[in-house]
């Protein structure tokens, strides 16, 4: 019982307009749990779609976990299709249709009648409490099938999943038994990369699995070990396979398991009585907002300057005039003057600065969309990294060029603070 297949629901979905961040972080938290993911679909508000969809799901996997479509209105149809697949019948909740009503009182506002839909329920299912919202979610274990519903907006599926599916799903699973998981996160290679590089430590080792997950430019090994009473070594053998895969990835691991990249250099910023300053241009803050999400980053975070224009990267940066027009300013030089030109105004240890274009226009045959310049300026000297990100996504170009400019810091405090070497 550990198949399991997605569905997002929404039209905001399919036409790319919202990121479908809760597959992101269903696939990862399933994984944790050393379930696999054997497919997942993205549907509209179209009923056959999405009936199309469930059947093809609870053919192909034991756990079939929906989000969205929850809702009141006559396009939220996720439980009443569903239900008509599991064949179960809606009934009314009197419970449900209490603890409505006393959201909606609580919140001085009338209940439309029509909100009564999200307190009907098979006599079979579990309700799901919404702590966070109106909509709640359904979880039904029926004819070997465990059906999870779940709201859409994020901030609501992920406290009903962490809260209540997650310790449901480990008991009917079998899950409880498993008692080690292991991450290893990885920037600086792609997929296939890692892939070739643990290619035969990856197939199951010994009751470890292993899956590979790419989030956001990073990626994940993740590793889980089923306890086996009869074998006290399974742990070490845990440990070992980790080491193993460590091994090969070299400086490309920033973290394991909880720890970020972000709290990974913010350790070794303050063991090492370090600071640092940002300039960024075509992240526009977002470097400063990763550093800055983390609490007490004050003791080793002086600020950073967000230099979109020319004129910004002269004033504010010192950045020479003729470097601009020559160069471009999005070229090596720019992107080092910038590191070098904050960290003297500003004085800190260390200065980042990343500068590039995002796209979807200002991309040329020599500039493409995608190019990014990370400058590293400190004591003694400044590195400089392109990066070429053949993506057409604007977000995903911003967000890696953020985290490649931190790891460029990462890599230079954990492997060359003291040298003025670079590191590859
Ligand atoms: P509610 O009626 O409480 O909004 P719902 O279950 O009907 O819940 P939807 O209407 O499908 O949810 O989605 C509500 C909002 O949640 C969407 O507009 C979108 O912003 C966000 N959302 C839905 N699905 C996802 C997803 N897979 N990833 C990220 N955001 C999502």
């Amino acid at each position: 019982m550990n198949r399991v297949y997605l569905i997002s629901t929404g039209y905001e979905l399919l036409s790319g307009a919202t990121a479908d961040s809760n597959a992101a972080f269903l696939t990862a938290r399933l994984m944790d749990l050393g379930l696999q993911i054997v497919g997942k679909s993205t549907v509209g508000d179209e009923r056959a779609a999405l009936e199309t969809a469930l059947r093809s799901a609870t053919a192909a996997a034991d756990v079939v976990i929906t989000t969205g479509g929850l809702g009141p209105t006559f396009d939220d149809l996720t439980k009443i299709v569903a239900c008509e697949i599991m064949n179960c019948q809606l009934e009314p909740r009197p419970e449900e249709e209490q603890r409505l009503r006393d959201y909606f009182e609580a919140r001085h506002r009338p209940m439309p009648e029509i909100n009564l839909r999200q307190a009907m329920f098979p006599a079979e299912a579990l309700v799901l409490e919404n702590r966070v919202g109106t909509a709640p979610g359904m979880y039904l274990h029926k004819n070997g099938k465990i059906l999870i519903l779940m709201p859409g907006p994020p901030r609501e599926m992920t406290r009903m999943f962490a809260d209540q599916v997650e310790p449901r799903l480990k008991l009917d699973c079998g899950l409880e038994n498993q008692v080690a998981r292991r991450t290893i996160k990885i920037l600086g290679l792609g997929e296939s990369q890692v892939e070739e590089l643990l290619a035969d430590l990856l197939d199951d080792q010994e009751g470890i699995t292993s899956a590979l997950l790419a989030v956001d430019g990073e990626i994940q090994v993740k590793l889980a070990l089923r306890a086996d009473a009869h074998d006290p070594n399974s742990g070490d053998r845990l440990e070992y396979l980790t080491g193993l895969m460590r091994e090969r990835l070299g400086k490309n691991v920033f973290a394991l398991d909880d720890d970020t990249l972000t709290s990974k250099t913010a350790r070794l910023l303050m063991q090492q009585e370090s600071s640092l300053a940002v300039a960024e241009s075509c992240t526009g803050g977002l470097l400063g907002k990763m550093i800055t999400d983390l609490p007490g980053s004050s003791s080793y975070f002086w600020g950073g300057v967000i230099s979109y224009s020319n004129a910004a990267k002269q004033l504010y940066l010192g950045v020479d005039n003729d470097t601009l027009t020559r160069q471009g300013a999005v070229s090596p030089e720019t992107a080092g003057e910038m590191a070098q030109g904050l960290r003297q105004r500003s004085g800190v240890d260390f200065a980042l600065a990343v500068t590039g274009i995002a796209g979807p226009e200002g991309g040329s045959p020599e500039k493409p969309v995608g190019l990014v310049y990370l400058a590293l300026a400190y004591q003694g000297g400044c590195k400089i990294r392109e990066l070429r990100l053949g993506l057409p996504d604007r977000e995903l170009i911003r967000i890696i060029s953020a985290k490649s400019a931190l790891d460029l810091l990462r890599r230079h405090l954990e492997y060359n603070q003291g040298s003025t070497g670079g590191d590859k």
